[in-house]
């Protein structure tokens, strides 16, 4: 947990809904339609995929419980516009979905960064959704749940990591297959870190004149990926 986290709160006392969180700060988003905006992360603890190129492994177990109350409170003292609620598999916790809502009343602009395995159904419609897309490389294709493709308003986003040619042929297919490119405001490819290079992406894309956008990490750039950014 970082150490500018909020403080624990004993969950046991009442049933108070909580989360079970990694982390929570405030940095530049570093993907999406909002990248570079300064933005609070609330991450969640936990994911059921195992996705071989993950970068979020700590989050997979350990976190601490807060209150919704203490989460939303933590939130304000940033005082911020934009909020993104994220993970491991932010939706994995039933409470994620009270958590958007409470956000959205607040008045933030929310986007939720869900790695397109559990059911999209109850996220509040206010919230911008990224759907994270599985390629075959990613060792978890075949937990994508296209179920959630007709759910997907469109002023949401859907998100590839390319890791080689094969990824981006199958991404191609799924972008005709499915329209994303009119379902959805945007499309992201994101060049697989240490597998792909962004050059390579960028000219595969021209060749095709995709209606994608690509996008690099930029807290991988800024701060080499630390956790807290
Ligand atoms: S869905 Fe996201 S957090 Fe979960 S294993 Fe894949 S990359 Fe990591």
């Amino acid at each position: 947990m970082a150490d500018h986290a909020p403080q624990s709160t004993d969950s046991t006392l009442d049933t108070t809904p909580t989360l079970r969180l990694t982390e929570m700060f405030y940095s530049l988003q570093g993907e999406t339609r909002t990248v570079g905006l300064p933005t609070v992360f609330v991450r969640l603890t936990g994911c059921p995929l195992r996705c071989v190129y993950c970068d979020t492994e700590y989050a997979f177990s350990g976190g601490e419980i807060f209150t919704l109350d203490h989460i939303a409170a933590k939130v304000a003292e940033w005082q911020p516009r934009y909020v993104t609620v994220t993970g491991g598999e932010p939706l994995a916790q039933p409470n994620c979905l009270p958590l958007l809502i409470r956000l959205c009343d607040a008045g933030y602009e929310v986007s939720l960064e869900t790695g397109g395995a559990m059911p999209l159904a109850g996220v509040d419609p206010r919230v911008v959704t990224v759907l994270d897309l599985k390629t075959p490389a990613s060792g978890e294709m075949s937990r994508n749940d296209y179920a959630n493709i007709p759910l997907l308003k469109p002023h949401d986003q859907v998100k590839f990591v390319i890791c080689d040619r094969a990824d981006y042929e199958w991404m191609r297919f799924k972008l005709e297959e499915y329209q994303l490119a009119t379902r959805v405001a945007e499309v992201l490819l994101s060049p697989s870190h240490g597998q792909l290079s962004g050059r390579e992406l960028a000219e595969w894309i021209l060749e095709d004149n995709l209606p994608v956008r690509m996008q690099l990490q930029l807290h991988k750039i800024l701060w080499n990926d630390e956790p807290g950014h």
